[in-house]
């Protein structure tokens, strides 16, 4: 049951989004996946995904270079046990960003292979019986032109989704939005911290009139707790958390009652096993638990699984985009305005490698 080797893969998808679209001031028009596939002596293999985007060539370095060697020879049987050691051994590296995203990837991997050794799904792993099936919502892209805006919010309204986020900054888009879908299908917007908290401050009060679920990420930097708590103080629910630095992070976030909502990232956070511990921290700080995922590899399967047990009754996000190829058949769809939680053990889908041989993006590196 020891570690023998450890690969990663990058594949980028194209995909439709219905509107012209930037990340981060660039054009976007392909989903990066970094796959990472540990393989055990037993001929178990388990797969992972570190975040994520345009950092993943980054993430996949990081892994090649410095963190997946530590885990060869290792016994996969204790996944916590061997986890904490690497978060703590390689914490001089970096608490945040491509370290982390790595390890996601890692753990990941780990729960695979102990779902599939166990003959069990991870929800099962988990210690519940979830429902199957979660309410997804449409995490639209940032379109910019009202017009746009309000096309794609009703298109997904259209589909069954009764949960859509924008990804908008400015009140004439969130309110051509809550016009083309009414006052029924709930409303998120996710601003990606571009504000100071005065400007947070006014910005929650001019969104006010149109009824938002939740305002995502209003006060930069992130690390502004204190800052997105003021902002709070308006009335308007705040959802935070997907550029947060671990358990602690959140632990702080709750003490200064900054959230409405609690958003940790499976491929940011650390996978599976701090998902937990933060969804514990949620629990005590009465906080909703509704992960960030914006992502189509095993990130999003391990994301089922632990929502359908530690957040079953949240909106589970679904980047609103068709990608051309799917790489885990059925699992990545939201059809109605739901995704489906895999039942088989594991993850419950393996990677079709004739699609990953079809959009690779950089050569394979194999640790062993
Ligand atoms: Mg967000």
């Amino acid at each position: 049951m020891k570690i023998t080797s450890i690969t990663t893969t990058l594949i980028h998808i194209p995909y439709e989004a219905g509107a012209p679209t930037k990340l981060a001031g660039q054009n976007w028009s392909r989903m990066a996946i970094l796959l990472v596939r540990v393989d055990t002596d037993d001929g178990v293999s388990g797969w992972g995904e570190g975040f994520g985007h345009a950092i993943a060539p980054a993430t996949k370095a990081t892994l090649d270079t410095m963190v997946t060697a530590h885990f060869i020879g290792r016994d996969t049987s204790d996944v916590e046990a061997l986890m904490g050691e690497m978060f703590q051994r390689l914490h001089l590296f970096g608490r945040n960003g491509p370290v982390i995203y790595a390890l996601s990837a890692i753990d990941i991997a780990l729960w695979d292979i102990a779902g599939k050794r166990a003959g069990k799904p991870i929800h099962a792993l988990l210690g519940a019986n979830g429902p199957r099936e979660l309410t997804a919502y449409a995490s639209l892209l940032r379109y910019g032109e009202p017009a746009a805006v309000a096309r794609m919010a009703a298109q997904a309204a259209s589909e069954g989704y009764r949960f859509i986020k924008l990804h908008e900054i400015e009140v004439p888009q969130v309110k051509a939005a809550r016009e083309a879908i009414g006052p029924d299908v709930k409303l998120m917007c996710d601003t990606n911290c571009p504000w100071s908290v005065p400007q947070a401050t006014e910005m929650a009060q001019a969104f006010k009139p149109f009824d938002l679920y939740w305002l995502e990420e209003p006060v930069w930097p992130p690390e502004d707790h204190e800052g997105l708590a003021e902002v709070r103080r308006v009335g308007v629910p705040i959802a935070a958390g997907e550029n947060a630095a671990g358990a602690h992070d959140f632990r702080h976030m709750f003490a200064v009652g900054a959230l409405d909502f609690a958003q940790p990232s499976m491929t940011k956070i650390g996978g599976i096993g701090q998902m937990r511990r933060i969804a514990a921290l949620a629990q005590v700080a009465e906080t909703k638990l509704v992960p960030h995922c914006a992502y189509f590899g095993p990130g999003f399967l391990a994301s089922l699984h632990t929502s359908a047990v530690l957040a079953p009754e949240a909106p589970f996000e679904r980047l609103y985009v068709k990608l051309e190829a799917s790489p885990f058949g059925p699992w990545l769809e939201a059809a109605g305005g739901k995704v489906k939680v895999p039942d088989g053990p594991g993850l419950g889908c393996d990677p079709d490698m004739a699609i990953v041989e079809r959009y690779r993006s950089a050569p394979d590196h194999v640790t062993k």
